[in-house]
């Protein structure tokens, strides 16, 4: 068996596991913020695409199929299926014995660097299809505004997006890459949204998440234009299923099935990916794979937050949405790892976690530091800080498992590579520092 295993083209999934019909009770419902009742599918299709909002409450069909069209931009475009890789050069840097194996799925691979294009496109083709004119949306670090921005290239769509301005400042290149593939950009606070005036008046300039999502939604309400997320919703965690749909197949090339599958968790969308195919899995096959979340101890929502409705943004401008919180006020420390800065989490998976079908883990910045370079020289790859979190939840169990001679089967989603972080990794404690 090689390193790398991969699948051909006609092997792609033909569809999106859709984790709903089973989950074990329905996830409560989005809740208005101002009338406190059910939110209405009128009121939420003035923000998202018909068809995005009915994969978001599809408890129906567990599997929802992929339209030729866009099947073919997996494929051609997004270059899948992508590899899922034995990290052999990592086993022997831990000096694992041979029943300890770490496996990782490529995510690396895609027009931007990470996991978020799965998504991206799909929304783009949903919305293409029902003549979305554009999308409004925001991006922290920039990752996902990117992947929109590559998104809105290929399917010829307006994109607009609110960049945090600490990050606009601080994160030149993303920038210029969304306006290569023909985005516009503005740093949030914007002058250009009532919002963003407020926001600017009142001498908060430096922005944040919740500010850049407020002026999403307004320009999106004001100009018909849609709005977009790139993780916690359910329709983003089921387009992302593509992940674990291919490695199952990969697992079982390498005539392996894992004892536990890791992600790291932000807002829940590249852990879904990799996650729900094994859980449908562990439901239908007793397989007993443990499903672990893995997120920074300084933003804890999994193992912290409480599992209560709250706002998906700190403006308090989303519907309510029961998940696991840290409360919409919640200030996430300056940790390299930006997409892991969110104070919630996807319902599915909250809901998950609830019934003891997902653990989560936590791990310390001390612990993912050194994982950066560990990667870069046993595998040769240069993770996103975000990953490194998964890679450091994987070491200390692949040596847990060595310390007592126990047999493991490891997998991860290898979610982002960090060749636009590398201002991150040269700073004092970063990863890439002299010794
Ligand atoms: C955005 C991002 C994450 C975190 O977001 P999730 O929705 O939790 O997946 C993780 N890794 C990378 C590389 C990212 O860009």
């Amino acid at each position: 068996m090689s390193r790398a295993i991969y699948l051909d083209e006609n092997e792609f999934p033909k569809s999106f596991y859709n984790v709903l019909p089973d989950l074990p009770e329905k996830i409560p419902p989005y809740v208005d913020p101002k009338t406190k009742e059910p939110a209405s599918l009128e009121a939420m299709a003035a923000l998202f695409p018909i068809e995005l909002l009915k994969q978001e409450m599809n408890y129906d069909d567990r599997s929802i199929p992929i339209p030729a069209e866009l099947r073919e931009v997996y494929i051609e475009r997004l270059l899948r299926p992508r590899p899922l890789v034995r990290a052999t050069n990592l086993e022997k840097h831990l000096g694992l014995p041979p029943d300890v194996k770490i496996f990782y799925k490529r995510e690396d691979l895609s027009p931007t660097g990470s996991h978020k294009p799965n998504t991206a496109v799909a929304q783009a083709y949903y919305g293409m299809k029902e003549g979305v004119k554009g999308y409004a949306t925001e991006t922290g670090a920039g990752q996902w505004g990117s992947s929109l921005a590559y998104a809105g290239m290929l399917f010829g769509m307006d994109v607009e997006v609110f960049m945090v301005r600490c990050s606009y400042e601080q994160k030149p290149y993303r920038k210029v890459m969304m306006n290569m593939f023909g985005a516009d950009v503005k740093p949030s606070p914007s002058d250009t949204t009532q919002v963003g005036r407020k926001f600017l008046a009142e001498g908060r300039s430096s922005g944040s998440l919740g500010i850049a999502i407020a002026e999403a939604i307004e320009r999106a309400v004001t100009t018909g234009k849609k709005y977009s997320l790139g993780s916690v919703l359910n329709h983003v965690c089921l387009h992302q299923t593509i992940i674990g749909q291919e490695c199952i197949e990969q697992m079982k090339m390498a005539d392996e099935t894992p004892t536990h599958v890791f992600g790291c968790f932000g807002g829940g969308s590249n852990f879904a990916g990799i996650a729900f195919p094994f859980y449908e899995l562990n439901r239908n096959k007793k397989a007993g794979i443990r499903l672990i979340a893995v997120e920074p101890d300084t933003v804890p929502s999994l193992t912290k937050g409480k599992y209560e409705y709250d706002h998906g943004d700190s403006a308090g401008l989303t519907p309510l949405i029961k998940m696991h919180t840290l409360g919409k006020d919640f200030m996430p420390p300056p940790i390299y790892a930006g997409g892991l800065r969110y104070h919630g989490a996807a319902p599915s998976v909250s809901l998950m976690v609830k019934h003891k079908l997902v653990e989560a883990q936590t791990v310390s910045q001390a612990d993912v530091n050194p994982m950066a370079e560990l990667f870069a020289k046993s595998e040769g790859i240069i993770p996103a800080p975000e990953t490194t979190h998964a890679i450091a939840a994987v070491v200390r169990t692949a040596l847990e498992a060595k310390r007592k001679g126990a047999a493991a089967t490891l997998l991860f989603n290898f979610s982002g590579h960090g060749l636009l972080d590398m201002a991150a990794y040269e700073k004092p404690g970063g990863a890439g520092q002299k010794k």
